[in-house]
């Protein structure tokens, strides 16, 4: 029977080095550097096994749309889509952090509703309405530290790892809304009609996640 192919989508940065040690221990070795190359479809050591370099947003889709057969994705970026039409087989334990509200140090009187800046608009959303309180959610791209210095929120929904740059900024966190760290994802059809290979790749994945915790 000819060997399967697979593809495996992964975002650049944090999430593509620290899956890199796992995949090698699954004996995935990708052939090039997605920064220093360019490329966006690497090789690795097996010739069925590509892995694509995406931004980490977009690894849901497409691995939900068959693109990539399986992915790596932040818990944040999985709450944020929900989508239900992936499989989630696999905590990699990696790119830990947390995912918080945060104020500044020395507030401003606020007055009407309380305002809140993140990129996680559906996370920020449902945690407010949880909690049963009222507010206006402002959708930012980036940096969003800025927001509470030039008064454009009141708060604002962003990861922490450290928590260093919300000190550098005057900020502080205040709420832990979720703990978040990478997960395996896994198209639905790709999981029955590559079952072997994928079955085999989760419990070398795990292995490795296992070895890594212990080490
Ligand atoms: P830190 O100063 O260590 O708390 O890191 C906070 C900054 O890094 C913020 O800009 C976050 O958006 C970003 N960050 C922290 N953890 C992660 C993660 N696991 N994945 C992506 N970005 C992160």
């Amino acid at each position: 029977m000819q060997t399967q192919t697979l593809t495996i989508a992964l975002s650049k940065g944090r999430i593509f080095q620290d899956t890199l040690p796992l995949l090698e221990q699954a004996g995935i070795v990708p052939l090039d550097d997605p920064v220093a190359s360019r490329k966006l479809i690497l090789d690795t050591n097996l010739a069925h096994v590509k892995v694509v370099v995406i931004r980490a947003a977009d690894v849901p889709t497409y691995v939900q749309y068959g693109a990539a057969d399986l992915g790596v994705a932040g818990k944040d970026v999985l709450m944020e889509g929900g989508s239900s039409e992936l499989y989630e087989p696999l905590d990699l334990n990696i790119a830990r952090c947390r995912l918080m509200v945060a104020a500044p140090k020395q507030p401003r009187p606020i007055h009407g509703r309380l305002r809140i800046a993140t990129k996680y608009v559906n996370i920020a959303r449902d945690y407010y309405a949880t909690k049963g309180e009222q507010v206006e959610i402002i959708k930012l791209y980036g940096a969003m530290e800025l927001a509470p210095l030039v008064g454009l929120a009141d708060r604002i929904v962003d990861l922490v790892e450290t928590g260093n740059t919300l000190k550098a900024n005057g900020l502080e966190p205040t709420e832990t809304i979720a703990h978040i760290s990478s997960r395996l994802v896994v198209n639905k059809a790709a999981m029955k009609m590559k079952h072997e290979p994928i079955k085999r790749l989760i419990a070398q994945l795990r292995d490795a996640v296992s070895a890594a915790k212990a080490a």
